[in-house]
């Protein structure tokens, strides 16, 4: 089954999310595995909002700790408790703009992966794609968490693709992770994100990605609703 998930970023009131969750499980396809990422303040109203239908809500982030002094943070319990199942981590806005570190992904990942469903994200950005070292940066973000493969899906978003309309290659792209599975042995499912809308989505699941990651082209309901068709 193909995944199709939507990453609201710091987009959307809650009316705005219940509005859109109301709507597009009107539109789904049972073939795909639907998933949608708002920010923290809607996620109790979407899970509320998505019930009784095949969507699944996640988080955009989390904090490793289940509890205590460390204001802002949210941890993975709380989200358990609100019937979330999904949670991005490493987004590439996570590592540039709030400054994520290896260290602090790997403590994420290793305290999320037997409780929710990880989404993780790798990528190279454009200096490192231009100066050749797509594969070795690539390598060295998912040989961090080769330990959790068997319990978590990856995302391959390269960050000269994200919020910029310069879609990568799907071809190309997919033989990047043919050839990450060489040296890192079998990978789990991988996704692609990037600029991905309705047009080029199907070229990703040709080329042997098993869905999509979709930021801008997601915040509108029936944009989104055509690429779940087009995983399907
Ligand atoms: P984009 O974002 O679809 O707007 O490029 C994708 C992402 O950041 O997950």
């Amino acid at each position: 089954m193909n995944y199709a998930i939507a990453n609201f970023k710091m987009n959307k009131t809650s009316d705005e999310v219940e509005e859109y969750v109301c709507e597009l499980r009107q539109n789904l396809k049972n073939n795909v595995k639907t998933v949608i990422c708002p920010s923290f303040v809607s996620l109790e109203r979407a899970v509320k909002a998505s019930f009784g239908s095949l969507i699944d809500i996640g988080a955009q982030n989390l904090f490793f700790e289940e509890k205590g002094a460390f204001t802002g943070e949210i941890s993975i319990g709380m989200l358990e408790n609100i019937g979330v199942k999904y949670a991005i981590i490493g987004h590439s806005e996570r590592r540039q703009y709030f400054k994520e570190s290896d260290d602090l992904l790997l403590k994420k990942v290793k305290a999320a992966a037997n409780r929710l469903k990880v989404i993780y994200c790798f990528g190279e950005t454009e200096e490192e794609k231009d100066s050749g070292k797509s594969l070795e940066v690539t390598f060295n973000q998912l040989n961090l968490v080769k330990s959790f493969f068997e319990k978590i899906i990856l995302a391959y978003e390269p960050v000269w693709a994200i919020g910029t309309g310069k879609t990568a290659n799907a071809g190309e792209s997919f033989a990047l992770i043919k050839e990450l599975e060489s040296k890192l042995g079998s990978l789990p499912d991988c996704l692609y994100g990037g600029s991905v809308n309705h047009k080029n989505a199907k070229s990703f699941i040709d080329a042997g990605f098993k869905g999509v990651l979709v930021g801008s082209a997601s915040l509108d309901v029936k944009e989104f609703s055509k690429i779940i068709e087009e995983m399907s």
